[in-house]
This record gives structure tokens, sequence and C-alpha cells, in this order.
């Protein structure tokens, strides 16, 4: 008995992951308190899709290895800002002239969960990771659930808008 041949070599699992950092931002576009920069910890948790080969102790550890870093070095205690933010030239011109190097973590969108969410899964991807899912937990409420389809989706749209200027320069 057992699966077909073809279903034992295609087998793979999730395995979910957690994370947390503290950050700070704020929603300029906003007019009620998140407009105000203010502090979470985010609580990120990675479903990451494998094979169904090799020792998972060798996969949590390879999944750390690289997250974690990555979380500390440009997260962290950091402050995630939209460059859009009229806020966003003062703190660099800050940086820039007394050289304290505050973390920035810089969006070209509004830093709301959801486009954290597709930064991080873009990120986790280009470390060679198959994600299928990324949670994101901004208080202890609210959770959102951002899927491998979501960010198929959302990657489409950010190509579109970045080929748009290139399409009008050559008209
Ligand atoms: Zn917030």
């Amino acid at each position: 008995m057992g699966l077909p041949q073809r279903f034992e070599s295609e087998r793979v699992m999730i395995i979910k992951k957690e994370y947390k950092f503290y950050a700070a931002h704020r929603n300029a576009q906003l007019s009620d308190k998140c407009r105000n920069l203010h502090g979470h910890r985010y609580g990120i948790v990675v479903h990451f899709e494998v094979e169904r080969d090799g020792a998972l102790s060798t996969l949590f550890g390879d999944f750390d290895a690289k997250i974690e870093p990555h979380l500390k070095e440009h997260y962290d205690h950091g402050l995630m800002i939209d460059v859009n933010d009229p806020l966003f030239p003062y703190l660099q011109r800050y940086v820039e002239e007394t050289g304290d190097a505050l973390r920035f973590n810089k969006f070209d969108v509004p830093t709301t969960v959801e486009n954290l969410a597709y930064k991080l899964f873009c990120e986790f991807t280009e470390f060679g990771f198959r994600i299928e899912r990324v949670e994101v937990r901004e208080t202890d409420t609210s959770v959102i659930s951002y899927t491998r389809e979501d960010w198929i989706a959302d990657s489409r749209r950010a190509a579109t808008l970045a080929e748009a200027p290139t399409r009008i320069e050559s008209l």
C-alpha cells in the first residue's frame, strides 16, 4: 500500500516559525491617533513550504539563520517610514547633518500592516524560501494573514506601476 510514487516525491509540508521585532511607524494619511509616531511589538508568523525530506531541525536552523539577523538589522528598534511622508526629508536631513545613524526602514508606500506583509514576503522569498503565508500581528487583537496569492497579485500590480513611467517617457 502507500501513495503512488508521484505523490510521494511531491509531498510538501508547512513549517510555521514565529519572529518578533519592535518598531516605530505612523500613517500620515490618517487623521486619527495612528498619525502620531508610535510603536508596536510586531509578531510575524512565517509559513514555509518545504519538501518532506531532510531533517527538520536543520530546516529550522536555516530559517532562523537568515531571518533573525535580517529582522534585527533592518526592523528591530527602527522606524518604518514611507519615503513619501512629509516628515521623511526632515529626518533624513537630521541624520545627514548630525551623523546620528537612526535606523530607518524605508517603504515607498504607507507602512500599513498589509504593506509590511508584502515587503517581508518579498525579502524572505529573496532568501530562497518558498513562503505559503505570512501573518503579521500589530496589536494583541489584530492579525492579518497574507497569502502567496495576495503576494502574486500585489507583485504584478507593483511591476505594472514600476513600468508606467517608462511607457510614458517612450511616447
Ligand atoms: Zn501603528
